[in-house]
This record gives C-alpha cells, sequence and structure tokens, in this order.
C-alpha cells in the first residue's frame, strides 16, 4: 500500500507556480481528498495479476477459475453461508479449517503438498501471500529465464484447478484425500500443458521433471 501512494505520488506530484503549491490532478489545482482516493483506487486496479491469469495455452475454463478466484467469487462454504445456506464450514479438504478461496488454495495443507513439489524442485522459499490475488501478483518467476517463463506462470493456475477438482470430488461424491493421488495429477496435468509448448525436454516426465529443476 505504501509502494502504491508513493507510485501515484511520483506521478502526480504537485507543481509549484505562481509561489503557490498546485496539485496537478486535482481541478482548480487544488488538493481534495476524494481526487487523492481516486487516484490510489486507480493505481490499486493497475495490480490486477491479468497477467498471471491469462496464461497462453492454459485451458480457458481453468483461467477463468483463477480469475473468479482473484476477485474472491468462488462458491466455498463461507460464500454459501453468507447466503444463508445452512452448513457447517469445514474445508473438504484437511477437515481442519474453514473454508474459503485462499485457504483451500493456498494456506491448506493440502494444496500445499503441491506447492511444495515446486518449491523442493527449485529449492526455494517462498513467503505464501494472504490472498490469491496477492500470489498471482507476486508469481513473477524472474529467476527461470525465458524459455521457462510460460510453464512457470502455469504452475500456481494448474494447482488452482487440481484442487479445485478433488475439492469439488469430495464435496459432491464424498470419500477422503488421497494426497499422493493429487500430486500425480498435478504433476501431470503441468505435463500436459507443458508438452503444447516445449520440445524434446516434455517428452518424459522424468526429463520434464529434471528440466524444471535445472533452472
Ligand atoms: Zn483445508
Amino acid at each position: 500500500m505504501v509502494g502504491d501512494l508513493l507510485r501515484t505520488l511520483r506521478g502526480h506530484r504537485p507543481s509549484l507556480e505562481d509561489d503557490s503549491i498546485k496539485w496537478r490532478q486535482g481541478r482548480k489545482g487544488s488538493f481534495r481528498v476524494k481526487e487523492a482516493y481516486s487516484l490510489l483506487d486507480k493505481s490499486n486496479a493497475s495490480l490486477f495479476p491479468a497477467r498471471g491469469i491469462w496464461v497462453d495455452r492454459v485451458p480457458t475454463k481453468v483461467s477463468f477459475f483463477a480469475w473468479e478466484a482473484t476477485w474472491g467469487k468462488v462458491l466455498t462454504l463461507d460464500k454459501l453461508q453468507i447466503r444463508g445456506v445452512q452448513l457447517p464450514n469445514c474445508c473438504f479438504l484437511c477437515g481442519c479449517a474453514e473454508e474459503n478461496v485462499n485457504h483451500i488454495l493456498l494456506h491448506c495443507i493440502v494444496a500445499r503438498a503441491l506447492w511444495d513439489i515446486i518449491f523442493g524442485l527449485l529449492d526455494i522459499k517462498w513467503v505464501f501471500p494472504e490472498t490469491v490475488k496477492e500470489a498471482l501478483t507476486s508469481w513473477r518467476g524472474s529467476f527461470v529465464g525465458k524459455k521457462r517463463k510460460q510453464i512457470w506462470k502455469s504452475i500456481p493456475l494448474c494447482i488452482f484447478w487440481t484442487v479445485w477438482k478433488e475439492r469439488n470430488r469430495l464435496a459432491f461424491r464424498g470419500g477422503v484425500v488421497n494426497v499422493q493421488r493429487l500430486k500425480n495429477s498435478f504433476v501431470c496435468n503441468l505435463w500436459n500443458w507443458a508438452k503444447v509448448y516445449l520440445g524434446e525436454e516434455a517428452f518424459s516426465l522424468i526429463g520434464f521433471l529434471e528440466w524444471i529443476a535445472s533452472t
């Protein structure tokens, strides 16, 4: 927030004219809180992680789900409760926390098992942001190089989609989560997406994982 404020103020600093300070963005050169707030609001809007959502060759339904998740529009149990549906709120995946979109996609221990595959391959640590929007905004991967950038951008989307499908399977069909099967599903989904735009690195699953790990 402070960074946004500084950026905004740098771009719209007042000018000194005729020995008086004028606010360039304000009507008649005067400072108005409403207009300053509006500038900050526009600044925040520009941080919407569109590039992290609409990623080339990622299935549209997956990007659309990520878009809904970013806006907090996914129908998780907390949202259903707000709409008046009488349900206990307990995460279908871990069974030990309340379900909301940020929990199931980022903070749930089951989702973390998928994130940890990638962090383990690359030997990196990531301080998890609070929200899906912040996660996609900060998922830049400047260290992975140009060729891996595409697959890097697909990773959060692939985790979101794999977790959401499993959550729905548990919610509508019942059963218990099988973390090992979920990990396999995630890695295979990612590999299948990568095959579309990778060459020989994606011929085998092991080769693909080694290629990711070799950044
Ligand atoms: Zn959970």
